[in-house]
């Protein structure tokens, strides 16, 4: 089974416009996959219907075997997601923004709070545990999205757009982290409008642009035809 298996997808929005128009996709465990493409193209909404922030008007998406439709709380622990705009609740602390989400997984207080901890002390936000989440600067509210998206260790984690508006020396010690929760095993799968990005990092991709899949492949043959 893949870690994300995406079938004739379609997502038609209510004024009328298809943002997704059938997209194939498979991800194999342990992969590092980027959604390449231009603003507009589709991959955020790619990612709110594997999260279920967004319906899908048709198709089929299984999470290792599961589909969504079937049992999406199971499909969901699969899956840790970090969106483009910061959805905390900015009056909690840096802390509790984590701990709390440890809850929508049926995480018990103590483990939570060990693992808030270690998330937290590895995207070098532990000195920041009792702030607000506001006080932070944009750097670092992006390295609590992926904290609080690691609470509960999944399998797949998937980043949209995780650098964009990161200066350059912040951008490559997320990159490096991310290549280390790969190396350990989690499989990643981030969009991005940088072929750079993508190919410094990733090993498969697939391009898309005005909702449809253009090109699928690995890095390296992609290089090659360049
Ligand atoms: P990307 O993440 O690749 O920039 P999006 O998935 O955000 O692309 O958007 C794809 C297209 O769908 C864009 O043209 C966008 O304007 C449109 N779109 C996104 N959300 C909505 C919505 N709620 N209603 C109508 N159109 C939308
Ligand atoms: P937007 O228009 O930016 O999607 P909404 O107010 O519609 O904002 O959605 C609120 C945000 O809260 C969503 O983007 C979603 O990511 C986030 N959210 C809602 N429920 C949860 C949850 N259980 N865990 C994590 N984030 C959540």
């Amino acid at each position: 089974t893949y870690a994300i298996e995406i079938r004739d997808l379609k997502k038609q929005y209510e004024n009328g416009f298809e943002a997704l128009k059938g997209i194939n996709l498979k991800v194999k465990k342990g992969d590092f996959f980027a959604l390449l493409g231009p603003n507009g193209a589709g991959k955020s909404t790619a990612i709110g219907i594997l999260s279920s922030l967004v319906n899908k008007s048709s198709g089929s998406v299984s999470i290792f075997g599961v589909d969504i439709d079937q049992d999406f709380a199971k499909a969901k622990k699969y899956l840790g997601v970090v969106p483009q705009e910061f959805n905390f609740n900015v009056f909690e602390t840096v802390f509790n923004v984590v701990v709390t989400q440890a809850g929508f997984y049926g995480i018990k207080r103590p483990l939570a709070m060990e693992r808030a901890e270690k998330y937290l002390k590895l995207l070098d936000l532990w000195d920041k545990k009792d702030t607000q989440s506001r006080m932070l600067s944009g750097g670092m509210k992006r390295r609590l999205m992926i904290a609080r998206a690691l609470i509960h260790e999944p399998e797949v984690l998937i980043l949209d757009e995780p650098t964009a508006g990161v200066d350059i020396e912040l951008r490559r010690s997320m990159w490096e982290f991310i290549k280390k929760l790969n190396e350990q095993g989690t499989t990643i799968i981030l969009t991005t409008h940088y072929l750079e990005e993508a190919e410094q990092l990733c090993r498969n991709i697939a391009i898309i642009n005005s909702g449809e899949i253009v090109e699928n492949t690995s890095v390296s043959a992609l290089l090659k035809t360049l």
